[in-house]
């Protein structure tokens, strides 16, 4: 190196140590995001130097060596069990996030009715729109209720009066503001009742899939209550530090697509080609370390520290609801410097807690005590 390159590495680290310092600084305040932050990767990141690709279908082995296929296969593996779907008919992949996932299980929707409308409520998540864009699938948006929920009613009315067509359902497994679930059962109810025989319920449990899988009362919502694929993120609840998901499909409809679609080629199943290798460690660190027990553990501490969130505010006399066995707290917005300094998102005069792993009595109490000092 010369002494200009070395001047100009000395100041890339010290910056690289400046955002490290920053990052460390928001995450003590950070209950308004749903990311857990609580989680050692380190074992993992001895890998990072090496250039680890899983391109193309998690089950065909490329002709080199860098690529973490069977740790992949064992990701799917752990969360097709959770979502219950069925042993020899099973396929997924793990995504860039559950907006990829959400994409892929809508493709398929389309490319196994090609007719078929898409119906959503109200509360999706707004990248869900964009993906109906790309694929150009005709849609119509459903009523919510008001804790977020999709208006099963509207929903039958607007069935009821495209019974001409397919109809794909995308069900919300904990909307991103008020984390409300729908419910994928009365979802099937609704279909059997206008006698839709073609049609496919796609689950996004972005957010909610381990915590919805792992704690009573279950709420249906995967492969057994009647869903046809599930997606769920790897840095939200579980706490990957980089965005990641799983997408998790019955292996039979992903076949029938194989068929169908000429321009795949048949080991060209994902969206993406070249695919992060990196990320399924990082979920295959966090099922190792964790387990089913440890999972559910996290879920339930989750839950109490929600309970308690909400009885604190009410007790402060803090208008707060929340969605019952969820992780969310809905609460009216604060001065919008304790939005700033506790990263709240916020929309139509609410904004909410969400208490992922890392988020402790404690993170309540000291936002409790600031918020106190204004109620009064
Ligand atoms: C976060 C979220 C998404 C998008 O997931 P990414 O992993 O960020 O791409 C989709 N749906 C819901 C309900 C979400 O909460």
């Amino acid at each position: 190196m010369n002494n200009k390159q070395k001047q100009r590495v000395l100041l890339a680290n010290s910056r690289l140590q400046t955002l490290a310092e920053n990052f460390k600084m928001s995450a003590k305040n950070h209950i308004g995001f749903p990311g857990s932050v609580d989680f050692d990767y380190e074992p993992v990141y001895r890998l990072f130097g090496h250039m680890l690709n899983n391109i193309g279908d998690p089950y065909r082995d490329p002709t080199f060596r860098l690529h973490t296929k069977p740790i992949e296969q064992e990701v799917i593996a752990f969360f097709a069990d959770l979502f219950r779907a069925p042993k020899d008919d099973r396929w997924g992949y793990v995504t860039n996030g559950s907006t990829e996932g959400n994409l892929y299980a809508l493709f398929l929707a389309r490319e196994l009715y090609p007719e078929g409308m898409v119906y959503f409520s109200v509360s999706t998540h707004y990248s869900v729109q964009k993906n109906i864009h790309l694929l150009r699938m005709p849609s119509i948006t459903i009523r919510a209720q008001a804790n977020g929920e999709i208006d099963y009613d509207d929903l039958a009315q607007v069935i009821g009066a495209h019974r001409d067509r397919p109809a794909i359902v995308f069900a919300n497994i904990g909307t991103t503001m008020h984390e409300a679930r729908d419910d994928v059962k009365k979802i099937k109810k609704v279909l059997a009742a206008q006698a839709i025989i073609n049609h496919y319920v796609h689950s996004d449990a972005a957010l909610s899939g381990v915590v919805a899988a792992l704690t009573e009362p279950h709420h249906p919502f995967d492969f057994e209550d009647g869903a046809d694929s599930v997606v769920v993120s790897g840095h939200k609840f579980i706490g990957s530090p980089m965005p990641c998901g799983v997408v998790v499909v019955r292996k039979s409809l992903k076949d029938r697509i194989g068929n169908l679609v000429q321009y795949i080629n048949t080991h060209d199943t994902t969206i993406s080609g070249s695919r992060n290798g990196h990320t399924p460690l990082l979920l295959w660190y966090a099922i190792q370390k964790f387990g089913v027990e440890g999972f559910r553990k996290r879920a339930q501490q989750g839950i109490t520290t929600a309970d308690y969130a909400l009885e604190r505010l009410l007790a402060i006399g803090w208008d707060a609801w929340r969605n019952l066995h969820t992780l969310t707290v809905m609460l009216a917005t604060p001065p919008v410097d304790l939005i700033n300094k506790w990263q709240l998102s916020t929309a139509s005069g609410w904004s909410h807690i969400v208490c992922v792993p890392g988020v402790t009595k404690k993170h309540i109490d000291r936002f409790i005590d600031e918020l106190s000092n204004v109620a009064n």
